[in-house]
């Protein structure tokens, strides 16, 4: 929703039932500390109203400048206090130690009317202690993608952090070249990473790993109660789910780091990541990411990697063959909910020996003829003819695909309308958003792109061209870590 005129009917809580959990644990897991108050004229830019629902918050307090002031960092939310996490991590695959929040402050835990908890957190509202040589910004650029991404995955159905609003702070940022900062509210069940577990085991504190682990598992997991075992399982299985997901969807992460995964099996951490626009399977969407180690058919073998690492965390709770046993399952949870997903992309309903063979078939005629990767299926159902078009000069080869699949397809064409999107936030529809606000403070193209990422399956007669691959004026648009 756009903000427009202010009214002041909040209060300093925003009315919202907020509960100190993660501060339960000892100090040694966060630093208290208030927002530093960034900006001197912080502006709304954005608020998400479906976001809002899931804290019970009236999209009505959008309007309320009290709701600018305390997703900015201004003021603080009465009844919580703000809190910086400790965690570490494996970045690129080497230890890099300590690490934390370090342009994020959690400024409230919610419990909202179903009962379940919610993690409200500020990203790029100023220093902390683990900010390390960053500035503790955010740039508008970065934070208008988190924002847009966050939320297209959600309407995707791919587990996924969430954005609540988006703050222009007023001040300039230095990145490469001065740039427009912002804060992000972002909201998630829990913020807690693989890397806070190998905080703590690398120091040789197995007894704060063991109080995390229950914390987490008594909030989030509360079938796992007494059964560390079971709930590693669970990680496992829903890293696996997700990742299967992405790979399903055309969606490269870019920095997989153990720091940058959700203990929840939440898309967490958006930053240089990218949609396929061609199906290229060797995708590196992160300019730095030079070797391509997270490039997007490195996907799945990296979660397994940092299912590996989380592994070695927990070891001083969770005998090795457990965790090993538990490793073990990765690959067919892995490959199951892919599997199922791909089937479910081409409507094909009974199973048939050949089907794995007709899926590699087409995704390696894809990669050779550089098919549009959401095209692709989304056309499938449709006229030959445009099917055809988007295999340039493999077209015969196409058609021998399409004939075999034809002859073979049990499915329905409605239903596969419904799991194959035609919108994905392609990073040029991102640029586009980005330019609006940034070159003419456009917000109505902002909230254009939001509201029909809302409903990626959906025809969007106003919004067509958003659904196409990318304009050659906007074609390898580099994206990278600077965020
Ligand atoms: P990322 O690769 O963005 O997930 O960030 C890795 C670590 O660096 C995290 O601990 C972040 O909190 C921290 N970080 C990233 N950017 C900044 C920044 N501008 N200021 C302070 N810390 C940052
Ligand atoms: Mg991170």
């Amino acid at each position: 929703m756009i903000p427009h005129e202010a009214s002041q009917t909040g209060s300093p809580s925003l009315g919202l039932a907020l509960e100190n959990h993660f501060g339960r644990l000892p100090d040694e897991f966060y630093t208290r500390m208030p927002a530093e108050r960034v900006g001197t004229a912080p502006r709304l830019i954005h608020a998400n109203a479906a976001a809002a629902k899931l804290i019970d918050l009236d999209p009505a307090a959008f309007t309320d400048p009290q709701f600018t002031a305390i997703m900015s960092g201004h003021q603080p939310l009465e009844g919580f206090a703000p809190l910086a996490m400790v965690y570490a991590g494996h970045q690129f695959g080497v230890w890099a130690g300590q690490l934390g929040d370090g342009r994020a402050l959690l400024i409230g835990q919610v419990r909202n009317r179903a009962g379940d908890l919610w993690d409200v957190q500020l990203k790029g509202s100023g220093k902390t202690p683990y900010s390390r040589f960053g500035d503790g910004r955010a740039v508008m650029r970065s934070s208008i993608r988190e924002y847009l991404c966050s939320e297209a995955m959600a309407a995707l159905g791919i587990p996924t952090s969430l954005a609540l609003a988006l703050v222009a702070t007023g001040e300039t940022v230095r990145r490469e070249e001065p740039e427009p900062g912002a804060v992000l509210t972002r909201l998630a069940r829990s913020h807690v990473r693989f890397g806070h577990f190998e905080h703590f085991h690398y120091q040789g504190k197995s007894e704060q790993v063991r109080l995390l682990a229950d914390h987490v598992i008594a909030e989030y997991f509360p079938e796992f109660v007494g059964d560390h075992a079971g709930w590693f399982g669970e990680v496992v299985k829903r890293t696996a789910h997700m990742i299967a997901h992405w790979q399903a969807v055309g969606f490269a992460h870019g920095v997989m780091n153990t720091d940058n995964m959700s203990i929840l099996g939440l898309t967490l951490d958006y930053g240089p990541f990218g949609f396929l626009d061609i199906y290229d399977p060797n995708f590196i969407c992160n300019h730095t990411d030079e070797t391509g180690r997270y490039s997007f058919l490195n996907q799945p073998g990296i979660g397994h990697w940092n299912l590996k690492a989380l592994a070695i965390a927990l070891s001083s709770l969770i005998g090795s063959e457990k965790l090993v046993a538990a490793l073990g399952t990765y690959e067919t949870h892995f490959m199951e909910k892919y599997r199922a997903l791909m089937r479910a992309k081409l409507g094909l309903v009974r199973e048939d020996e050949g089907d794995d063979r007709m899926i590699g078939e087409l995704l390696a005629l894809m990669a050779k003829a550089g098919a549009d990767y959401t095209l692709t299926f989304r056309n499938l159902p449709r006229e030959d003819q445009v099917w055809l078009g988007l295999f340039g000069n493999h077209r015969a080869d196409a058609q021998a695909w399409l004939a075999s699949y034809r002859a073979r397809f049990d499915g329905d064409p409605e239903m596969m309308d419904r799991i194959n999107p035609k919108f994905v936030l392609r990073n040029w529809v991102a640029e586009t958003a980005i330019r609006a606000v940034e070159d003419r403070s456009d917000i109505a193209t902002l909230d254009r792109i939001f509201s029909i990422l809302q409903s990626p399956y959906d025809e969007h007669p106003d919004g067509e061209a958003f659904a196409a691959p990318p304009p050659p004026d906007m074609c390898g648009l580099e994206v990278s870590c600077s965020s």
